[in-house]
């Protein structure tokens, strides 16, 4: 199996986390995210202590939110040790609602507006990462008003192409993040923090994309910062106490992916900074890292049950399940691949070649063309492997349907964090 806290039971029903699939559906319903919380809490400790075991003292990883956010993430980040990354008000609003501190919160948008700004230096958020001039004028501005000294970094982009999809690729001069160093506007874009008098910058940021399977491609983001930082402090005098190089360390969503060595990439990391930092006389900032998708991706299983097959005979056959792109649009949207599982006959042949299609009236709702399975009966229960990234934030009513709840497993118990979506929810704001 692609995790190890998978498994089968006597009844041939697919286990998580030591808890049988087809029990869990019988008790919160389908479709149903499921994400093991002891698999997040492991994803984070390999992070906490890889970068306090190379990096710098005061090191740390930061979630990103945008791959998985609701209440009751947030507890488990801060027991880990993790800060958080947000991106707008309505995350630092849930991470706040989960009790998370707000001073290991760091804000990032391309475009916070003034409210944003605002309710973030109301909320006492750690870390602003700017992105543009008007943001740093409007920041400096209401930090003054409100007598604040706000933590800055400055988002920069370093021209890198780590060779994944292009939809997925920032890191790249021509994006609408952050400011380019190329070009000679992120030394302006320096220059401009630095004169603020309301804004204490700590240092840089950047994101190269995601996916990424090993070192190289932020040991190059290190070497060009590092570049830039010299430039810098010879320019202005100015020493980078902080860099973050974001997020992007990949996950196995098939067995044919590469495993990634987390510990391993950051030690490469780690020497390949301070090498460079010695090189150039430079001391050595603390590394910050915002992984998203590799602290909860591979925690999470999506639980669908079957309507039926329809074979289009001369073409293909379908199965059809009860959720779709409206709780995981990532086939739609990159043809992302995954692993089907028949939960609920893991032991029967997989002799039947099918396209398992969701319930949308969309023809491009599908969540896996092409693979194996048992032939399908109605009710049957499926499981998507490698969810726990980008599904349920990225979900929707589209066809007005209900959002799945999701449960949390911890020492073999579920516990429903996020309930099911009702018929009110969906009217709640219509007046
Ligand atoms: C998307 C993103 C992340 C997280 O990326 P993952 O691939 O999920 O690890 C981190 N930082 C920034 C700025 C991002 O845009």
């Amino acid at each position: 199996m692609l995790y190890e806290n998978l498994g089968i039971n006597e009844q041939g029903h697919l286990t998580i986390g030591g808890l049988d699939a087809v029990d869990l559906a019988k008790e919160f319903g389908a479709p149903l995210y499921v994400l093991d919380e002891d698999k997040v809490r492991a994803n984070c400790r390999t992070y906490v202590q890889a970068l306090a075991d190379y990096m710098p003292a005061g090191s740390y990883p930061l979630f990103a939110g945008k791959a998985l956010c609701f209440k009751g993430l947030y507890p488990v980040l801060e027991e880990e040790g993790m800060g958080a990354d947000v991106v707008s008000p309505g995350e630092i609003y849930t991470a706040l609602a989960g009790g998370f501190p707000p001073e290991r919160l760091y804000f990032h948008g391309n475009n916070k507006t003034d409210e944003d700004i605002q309710y973030a230096l109301d909320s006492g958020v750690g870390h602003f990462i700017v992105d543009n001039h008007q943001e740093l004028d409007k920041l400096d501005q209401y930090a003054g008003e409100r007598g604040i000294r706000q933590k800055v970094l400055l988002r920069v982009t370093p021209g890198i192409d780590p060779h994944t999809l292009q939809a997925i690729n920032t890191g790249r001069i021509d994006c609408q993040f952050g400011v380019p160093i190329e070009t000679g506007q992120a030394a302006r874009f320096v220059k401009a923090a630095v004169e603020k008098k309301n804004l204490d910058l700590l240092g840089f940021h950047s994101h190269i994309g995601s996916q990424i399977f090993e070192a190289e491609p932020f040991c190059d983001a290190v070497d060009i910062l590092l570049d830039f930082a010299e430039q810098i402090r010879k320019g202005l005098g100015f020493t980078v106490r902080v860099l973050n190089l974001g997020g992007g360390f990949g996950v196995r969503y098939q067995e044919s992916d590469p495993q990634v060595d987390i510990p391993g990439n950051i030690q490469a990391l780690a020497e390949h900074l301070k090498a460079g930092c010695a090189a150039k006389d430079y001391p050595v900032p603390q590394i910050l890292l915002e992984p998203g998708r590799s602290i909860v991706a591979n925690a999470g299983v999506t639980l669908y049950e079957v309507g039926g097959v329809k074979t289009i005979e001369g073409y293909r056959s379908y199965i059809t399940v009860n959720g779709g792109m409206t709780d995981n649009p990532r086939y739609a949207l990159y043809r992302s691949p995954y692993t089907v599982l028949p939960a609920s006959r893991m032991n029967d042949p997989r002799d039947f070649l099918c396209t398992v299609a969701g319930r949308c009236c969309e023809s491009g709702d599908l969540i896996q063309e092409n693979i194996q399975m048992p032939l399908a009966q109605r009710g049957d229960l499926i499981a998507v492997l490698t969810t726990g990234a980008y599904n349920f934030t990225m979900s929707s009513n589209y066809n007005r349907l209900c959002r799945p709840a999701l449960v949390m497993l911890h020492e073999g118990k579920a516990r429903l964090a996020v309930r099911r979506q009702t018929f009110e929810d969906l009217v709640a704001c219509d007046l």
